[in-house]
């Protein structure tokens, strides 16, 4: 795609907890890659400045170089720090390794480190780099809780020091994760907890009255950051409906913007990508037919015959509506589809549950329960689906609708969040040009039934109704350059020039 350059570059730094494909964990770590890349290809400077996990494998990085070492404060220390830069997939990175416990162990998250206390040292180590280095980006666009120190480091220390350009962006990417932080934990990154525990900086209205302690470093985000953003407009309106924070997002409305999260199209290309057997695209969707082959044999399914492949691809928690995955299994299996989850429980009952019924259904002929992470397989099961299932309770944006889709593979969503701003039901007849899936309400078994009988019937009934289906989402754009465009607005709606 040509993409034209924008006029008036900015320098955009991220700083975040998770860039796919080297830390990612979930979405956020897509949307920061995907964002980082269209904003590069638009002529934007970007950086992305994360922690130098342990888990990060250093051959995936190009150019791999140490850039400075320093040190930043914590807890009444000053910690020895190596910034290192690289390219990750093209795009520059900057790696932040404290020279203590911190980001050590075998995942992203869930070391035996303290967690909130790495990451409140990791927001104030990207500020003293870029001061030590004298680094002034036009804005710092920061991400979820882990990061939500930095508007109030940035603000009410770093400003004063000698950083003063950049302004910050906030994405919540999902509002369930609130920051929880005691101000004896705000202090070890140098500020005074005491000072932030009122209603108009980090203490939500719920909890001022019975507990002064309990600091929310996700509402300190929101009141310091100069804009906010979430992930899709539906998902805007559910925040400032109800919910932890909604009072400190009705009064800095102003300021909130809800912007669809894209897919990347690099990463996520059916044409192109090398795990797949055979490559395809919307106009000889052939190779998708190998790819479910191919994915059906490997796996030991049934491949006789044309039989609906669904797919879910998730991770296993409460949000992404257990109890309607675990009835999804049950229920293709009697109506003669066959159906693949690919999802890890951080939640070991979760875990243990899950087990249990890969125990029961893996050595069958219709059922594969997969309790892994795994990118290369994500993407065979993308490829080789015919829809993709995300029966979310609630879903900020959800990005496995859009890259189903992008792999020929129909959405089968519950309507929230930003599934209802991008996944139209086939059988509305008020906007039949939208039509790109199957939708259904209600958070009960029956709604999803209701919504897998009608794709099984549109499948097996309508064969050439469901080839134009499949080209047609192959078809949709979902990427970010459709929307990156709206955060380059909010960028430059903030900026100030020196
Ligand atoms: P969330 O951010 O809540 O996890 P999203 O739909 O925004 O949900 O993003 C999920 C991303 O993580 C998608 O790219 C999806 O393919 C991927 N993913 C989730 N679980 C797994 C897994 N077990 N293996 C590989 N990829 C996964």
């Amino acid at each position: 795609v040509n993409i034209e350059k924008d006029s008036d570059p900015l320098h955009v730094i991220h700083v975040t907890a998770e860039m796919a494909p080297i830390a990612k964990v979930g979405g956020l770590g897509d949307v920061v890659t995907g964002l980082a890349r269209a904003c590069l290809l638009r002529g934007h400077k970007v950086d992305i400045m994360l922690p130098f996990y342990e888990c990060i494998q250093k051959d995936d990085i190009q150019e791999l170089s140490l850039l400075s070492t320093y040190s930043s404060y914590f807890d009444g220390n000053w910690i020895q720090t190596n910034a290192y830069s690289g390219l990750v997939s093209d795009i520059p990175v900057i790696l932040i390794e404290p020279m203590n416990q911190f980001f050590k162990g075998e995942d992203v998250y869930g070391g035996s480190y303290n967690e909130l206390e790495a990451y409140l040292f990791f927001s104030r180590a990207c500020l003293e780099w870029m001061q030590v280095t004298g680094t002034q980006p036009d804005i710092i666009h920061v991400h979820e809780w882990q990061t939500g120190a930095l508007p109030l480091l940035y603000w009410d220390m770093y400003c004063h020091l000698s950083l003063h350009k950049p302004r910050i962006v906030l994405t919540i990417h999902n509002m369930e994760h609130y920051g929880e932080c005691r101000q004896e934990q705000l202090n070890k990154c140098g500020l005074d907890g005491s000072l932030y525990a009122t209603i108009d900086k980090a203490i939500d209205d719920r909890t001022i009255g019975h507990n002064p302690e309990r600091l929310s470093l996700l509402k300190g985000a929101i009141v310091y950051s100069n804009s906010v953003v979430t992930v899709s407009p539906t998902y805007l309106q559910e925040t400032l409906c109800s919910g932890w924070l909604a009072s400190a997002l009705i009064t800095n409305r102003d300021k909130y913007h809800g912007i669809l999260n894209g897919i990347d199209t690099v990463m996520w290309n059916p044409a192109s990508v090398a795990f797949l057997p055979a490559n395809y695209h919307a106009q000889n969707t052939d190779g998708k037919k190998v790819c479910k082959q191919y994915l059906q044999r490997g796996l030991g399914l049934a491949f006789e015959g044309r039989v609906p492949l669904v797919v879910c691809i998730s991770r296993l928690v409460a949000q992404k509506g257990l109890h309607l995955i675990k009835h999804a299994i049950s229920h293709i299996g009697k109506h003669g589809g066959q159906m693949i989850v690919l999802g890890k429980a951080p939640d070991g009952r979760v875990q243990s549950e899950f087990e249990a019924l890969a125990n029961l259904h893996n050595k069958g002929s219709t059922i594969r329960i997969l309790l892994m992470y795994s990118e290369e397989l994500s993407h065979m099961l993308y490829a080789g689906a015919d829809m993709v299932l995300i029966p979310s309770i609630y879903e900020p944006c959800g990005l496995a609708q859009m890259i189903g889709m992008r792999y020929g593979s129909v959405p089968i969503v519950r309507k929230t969040g930003g599934l209802a701003d991008t996944v139209f039901d086939m059988d509305d007849q008020s906007q039949p040009e939208m039509a790109n899936g199957f939708v259904f309400e209600g958070t009960d078994e029956a709604s999803l039934s209701g919504a897998l009988d009608r794709a099984f019937f549109y499948y097996k009934e309508k064969p050439i109704e469901w080839a134009n289906i499949v080209q047609k989402v192959m078809q949709i754009d979902n990427s970010w350059n459709k929307t990156a465009s709206k955060y380059i607005d909010v960028y430059n709606s903030i900026r100030v020039r020196w």
